[in-house]
């Protein structure tokens, strides 16, 4: 260890960060290494420092952020050309979670405009085919009532093939990568179509899930895993919907919300029932032993475990202006409630009448 990282090592066990006794020693530590005293090097420095104590950064970043803190204090050249290019470094450290999130959405978009071109070459194919056919039978001179139906039944082929590509595209554009459950395109479309059809007559319940401490858990076993676990939470969750589709004839939505949030649509479920989906879920995720393994295939670590905070809502009546948003606003409210209560628990969002007509929200 460097007596940099000592130096810094002994600021963070005394937790004098950010008492003036910590700043003071954190200037007399860049008074040694003679950082210049201007407006720019120190504060940047302290900056820089301070940011190993901000959770929403990840073991990564602040790896890196230290490794460059390190790289600036040894070579310890302070022209401005320098401090540009630090800055440059510093950026590309920091938005490194951004770049990746908006690589994935382009390698989304990149993946259906490719499935898009070669169904559309397919199809172009197919337009030929049904052209050169259609010359076909008119110039094999049959009777025209024979001609028309073939040509009829030719086209119809052409154009359930291609309702078929609409529909093929559709699902892709509405499906999450990484878990295989609809993406939050999906949840919009399902959720309001939902709401819009049956919230008159029937129930709609929706019930929003979160992991627990799942920051945590990414610092620990590395971004990597962190992605396998999602995928298998969202395996979990969907066996789990699937098991209460059956069970009540309907159809349910799993959906990826967006990071390590996901939601279920459940329209016609009252909110009675979708707590009980939501117990299941979260009793069959805690039960579950999370194993990680090399690319060998050999264990790493066993007996992890995943937890989730749940909240559950269903669509009320006196709801008049956009009831969707407002079910998502509900199911989040009991889901805060949940994880404010300690978390790896599931909230309804209820509203009661009291005697003198009032609303009271019972989470
Ligand atoms: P809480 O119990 O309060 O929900 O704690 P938390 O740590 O789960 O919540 P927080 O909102 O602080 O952090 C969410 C974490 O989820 C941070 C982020 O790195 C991680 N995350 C979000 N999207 C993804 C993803 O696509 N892949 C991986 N591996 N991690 C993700
Ligand atoms: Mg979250
Ligand atoms: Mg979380």
């Amino acid at each position: 260890m460097s007596s940099y990282q000592n130096n810094m090592t002994a600021a963070k066990n005394n937790s004098e960060q950010f008492s003036p006794a910590g700043m003071d020693k954190m200037f007399i530590f860049l008074e040694e290494y003679g950082v210049p005293l201007d407006g720019r090097w120190r504060p940047f420095l302290v900056f820089l420092n301070n940011l190993k104590y901000h959770d929403y950064l990840t073991k990564k970043q602040k790896k890196d952020i230290n490794k460059l803190l390190t790289e600036i204090l040894t070579a310890a050249d302070y022209e401005e050309k320098q401090f540009q290019r630090y800055i440059k470094k510093f950026h590309k450290v920091y938005s490194a979670n951004y770049i990746k999130k908006l690589n994935e959405t382009i390698d989304e978009s990149k993946k259906l405009l490719k499935e898009f071109k070669k169904l559309s070459q397919k199809r172009s194919h197919n337009v030929e085919e049904l052209q050169s056919t259609t010359v076909e039978y008119i110039a094999g001179s049959e009777n025209p009532k024979n001609i028309i139906k073939k040509v009829r039944s030719a086209f119809i082929d052409v154009i359930d093939e291609m309702n078929r590509d609409t529909e093929k595209l559709d699902q892709l554009s509405k499906t999450d990568q990484l878990t295989g459950l609809g993406n939050r395109r999906a949840f919009d479309d399902f959720l309001n179509a939902g709401v819009a059809k049956y919230s008159k007559s029937f129930p709609v319940s929706l019930m929003m899930l979160d992991i627990d401490f799942f920051k945590k858990f990414n610092d620990t076993y590395g971004h990597q895993i962190g992605d396998q676990a999602l995928s298998t939470v969202g395996k979990i969750c969907k066996f789990c919907v699937d098991k209460f589709s059956k069970k009540f004839k309907l159809i349910l939505l799993p959906a990826r919300y967006g990071g390590e949030e996901f939601a279920v649509v459940m329209p016609g479920l009252s909110l009675e029932n979708a707590t009980e989906l939501a117990e299941f879920i979260r009793i069959t995720l805690e039960n579950y032993d999370f194993i990680i393994r090399n690319k060998k295939g050999e264990i790493n670590h066993k007996n992890i475990t995943i937890t989730v905070s749940i909240g559950v809502a269903e669509v009320q009546p006196h709801w008049r202006k956009n009831p969707a948003q407002q079910l998502v606003e509900a199911a989040d409210k009991a889901l805060y409630g949940a994880k404010e209560r300690g978390r790896n628990q599931v909230r309804q969002y209820s509203v009661n009448l009291n005697e003198d007509n009032e609303t009271v929200i019972i989470l």
